[in-house]
């Protein structure tokens, strides 16, 4: 990995805003390019393929672990989720900073690879507010949420190793210590 580059990884129990923390980022700073990742998800609301995800089937989806085309893959709430090696590996030798939303389990299989990724969590208020904020968005079932919220404590608990938890009580102040962070991390690489 190329000593200036960044590549940050996010994550967050379902609910806890960080799709839109990461859009966010998106938009503010477009130095950070985006690895799309591969699910066997069906689409949810208005996704479509190419953009949120590459939606493929579960056949598909083995073929290429077997290929061995995965920087990493997981299973989660049922589904299978993973990030293309091919993806990163190209973006990163472009000199690229790269942003990846990844489940706990696809994030430590990343900072094993690539021990200065930066590892960042989104923490929910509460779990009452993640409930909620689940619900609001609609595009679950009570099946899928029940689901989702079920996972929440593990994930919290893989949060420790982390090496930065932002809070997302307000989303606007949650961006901002993101903002921090990845200047902070760009700064320290720029003075090697
Ligand atoms: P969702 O279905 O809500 O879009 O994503 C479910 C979970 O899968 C989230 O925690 C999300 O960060 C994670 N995820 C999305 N893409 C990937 C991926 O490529 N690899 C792994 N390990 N997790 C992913």
């Amino acid at each position: 990995m190329p000593a200036q580059s960044l590549l940050v990884v996010v994550s967050g129990p379902s609910g806890s805003g960080k799709g839109t923390l990461c859009n966010m980022l998106r938009e503010a700073l477009p130095d950070l390019s985006y690895s799309i990742s591969l699910t066997t998800r069906p689409p949810r609301g208005d996704e479509q393929n190419g953009v949120e995800y590459f939606f493929v089937t579960e056949e598909e989806f083995k073929k290429r672990i077997e290929a061995g085309e995965f920087l990493e893959w997981a299973e989660v709430y049922g589904y299978y989720y993973g990030t293309l090696l091919f993806t990163v590996e190209k973006l990163l030798s472009e000199g690229r900073n790269v942003l990846l939303e990844l489940d706990t389990q696809g994030a430590r299989m990343v900072k094993e690879i690539f021990p200065e990724a930066v590892l960042i969590f989104i923490r929910p208020p509460s779990m009452e507010e993640l409930k909620a904020r689940i619900t609001k968005r609609g595009t679950d079932d009570q099946a899928a949420i029940n689901k989702r919220l079920s996972c929440a404590p593990d994930e919290l608990e893989a949060a420790r190793s982390y090496d930065y938890l932002v809070d997302n009580n307000l989303k606007e102040q949650a961006f901002a210590d993101l903002l921090n962070i990845i200047e902070r991390e760009k700064s320290a690489r720029r003075r090697g």
